[in-house]
């Protein structure tokens, strides 16, 4: 794991520990409804992969099965060698960022991001300098004594990032993190999320978003999914200029 920062910076992701995501035939099933079709997809450490595709095609179900809140009916989920497919959430290393941040509102900024190094057991000394130094790679170090309350959307998104990054956790999963925002602080918080992954590049990031310039800036990667399947995946670049079928080329044809 990244744990030495400055370290980090420079390293090649591989040799700082970063994780592959592997899907292996996973489905889902909810009674007879599959909402996740044998998917098999990797994600290489270090990298930012983007599911993107029409609502209801699965995105979410499939990060979901990596954080482990969805039981998959069939195949194996992989994280760096481990096969984690049966494991529960609190086993797997991972950070997650869902679409309304979900901050504890009783809980003032630091006590937030405190809050999964307490559950993990975490002695004092590593809380107290992990907490402002997760919150700095956000710029939110100055916020420290504030309530959610008292920030703004964007603000308590960056804290909620700050949060999932405190555990060092060897993935990240974003859920929509910036659907709930303004298209202007939409945008500032891709550069802020581009800058994050520079300061923290063995982080192996699966990012779903309906939008597809976040995925453009952001992603190594390009999954598109349909009905529970991935119908293209290529290299962000190659994807765009080239996709490689009919429905590739009209979803990405679509203004967003
Ligand atoms: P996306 O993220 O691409 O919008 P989802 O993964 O959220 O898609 O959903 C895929 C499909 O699975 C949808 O048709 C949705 O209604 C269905 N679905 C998701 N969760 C459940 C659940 N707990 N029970 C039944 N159906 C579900």
């Amino acid at each position: 794991m990244a744990e030495k920062k400055g370290a980090a910076a420079t390293a090649a992701p591989e040799t700082q520990g970063g994780s592959r995501i592997g899907f292996e035939n996973v489905s889902v099933a909810y009674g007879s409804l599959v909402v996740l079709d044998s998917l098999t997809l990797t994600v290489n450490p270090g990298e930012i992969v983007a599911l993107i595709g029409p609502s209801g095609s699965g995105k979410t179900t499939a990060l979901r099965t990596v954080a482990g809140f969805v039981r998959p009916s069939a195949g194996r989920i992989t994280i760096g060698d481990r096969d984690v497919t049966h494991l529960a959430p609190y086993d797997r290393n991972i950070g997650m960022v869902v679409q309304n941040y979900a901050l504890f509102p009783h809980l003032r900024v630091e006590e937030n991001v405190a809050f999964g190094l307490r559950a993990r057991r975490l002695p004092e000394d590593i809380i107290r300098s992990r907490v402002p130094e997760s919150l700095a790679m956000v710029g939110m170090a100055a916020y420290a004594k504030r309530y959610p309350r008292e920030l703004s959307g964007g603000q308590q998104q960056r804290v909620a990032i700050a949060r999932a990054i405190a555990i060092r956790p060897q993935v990240l999963l974003l859920d929509e993190p910036l659907s709930a925002l303004d298209a202007q602080i939409r945008r500032s918080m891709v550069d802020e999320i581009a800058k994050l992954h520079r300061d923290l590049p063995a982080l192996t990031v699966l990012y779903v978003t309906h939008d597809q310039s976040e995925a453009l800036t952001l992603a190594n990667h390009i999954g598109i999914m349909r009905d529970g399947k991935l119908r293209a995946f290529g290299d962000t670049q190659s994807l765009f200029r080239h996709p490689p079928n009919r429905f590739a080329a009209e979803f990405l044809g679509r203004a967003n």
